[in-house]
C-alpha cells in the first residue's frame, strides 16, 4: 500500500515556514493504519527488541500497538514535567531554545534491548537525545524506527554518528 498518500501536509504549522506532516489521515483509515503497523512490525521482528520506547506524543500511537504485537514492553519518553515520580532526563537543543525528554526512574533496566519509536525524524535531535538517555541508563538501543524521514534534514547522519541505525517507512 502507498502510505505516503495518507500523510497530509500543513504549511506554516505550528509556526510560519514549517511544513507539518500530519499522520491523522493514516490513523483514520483502518486499512492504511494496519498496513503501516504491519510494515513496522516486519522491520522490528528482525530486531527482536525487549522494550519499545515511544517518544511523546505521536510515537506512543505507534509504539504501544507494536509492543503488543511483538510481545515487548512499552514505555513513554515524555517532555519535562509530565511523568509522575522520580525521572531521569536529558536536555537537547531546538532551533529556538531547549527541550527535555524524561523517563520514569527504573522503567529501563540495564540489558534491555530497546527499539525507539517516533512518527517522524527531521534533524534527529529528539531521537538522538532519547538514544543517549537510554544508553546512559544501561539499555542497548538496537534501532530507531519511524514512519516519516525528512531526508534533507540530516537525521539519519545524526543517528549514524552515535551508531543508532534508523529504519523509516516513508522517506520524504
Ligand atoms: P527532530 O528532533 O528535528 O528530528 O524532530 C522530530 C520530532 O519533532 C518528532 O517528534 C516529530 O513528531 C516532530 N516534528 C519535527 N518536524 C516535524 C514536521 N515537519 N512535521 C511533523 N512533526 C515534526
Amino acid at each position: 500500500m502507498r502510505l505516503r498518500g495518507y500523510i497530509a501536509e500543513v504549511p506554516d504549522f505550528p509556526r510560519e515556514g514549517i511544513l507539518f506532516y500530519d499522520i491523522s489521515p493514516l490513523l483514520a483509515d483502518a486499512g492504511a493504519w494496519r498496513a503501516a503497523l504491519d510494515e513496522l512490525e516486519a522491520v522490528l521482528t528482525g530486531v527482536k527488541p525487549t522494550l519499545l520506547v515511544g517518544i511523546e506524543s505521536r510515537g506512543f500511537l505507534l509504539a504501544a500497538p507494536l509492543a503488543d504485537r511483538l510481545g515487548a514492553g512499552f514505555i513513554m519518553a515524555r517532555k519535562a514535567g509530565k511523568l509522575p515520580g522520580a525521572t531521569e532526563g536529558r536536555a537537547y537543543d531546538l532551533e529556538y531554545g531547549q527541550e527535555r525528554l524524561e523517563l520514569q526512574s527504573g522503567a529501563v533496566k540495564s540489558g534491555d534491548r530497546v527499539a525507539l519509536i517516533d512518527d517522524l525524524i527531521a534533524t534527529g535531535g529528539t531521537a538522538r537525545a532519547a538514544v543517549l538517555l537510554l544508553r546512559g541508563l544501561g539499555a542497548e538501543v538496537a534501532c530507531v524506527a519511524c514512519l516519516l524521514e525528512l531526508t534533507e534534514l540530516g537525521g539519519r547522519a545524526a543517528l549514524e554518528d552515535i551508531s543508532a541505525p534508523l529504519h523509516s517507512l516513508i522517506p520524504i
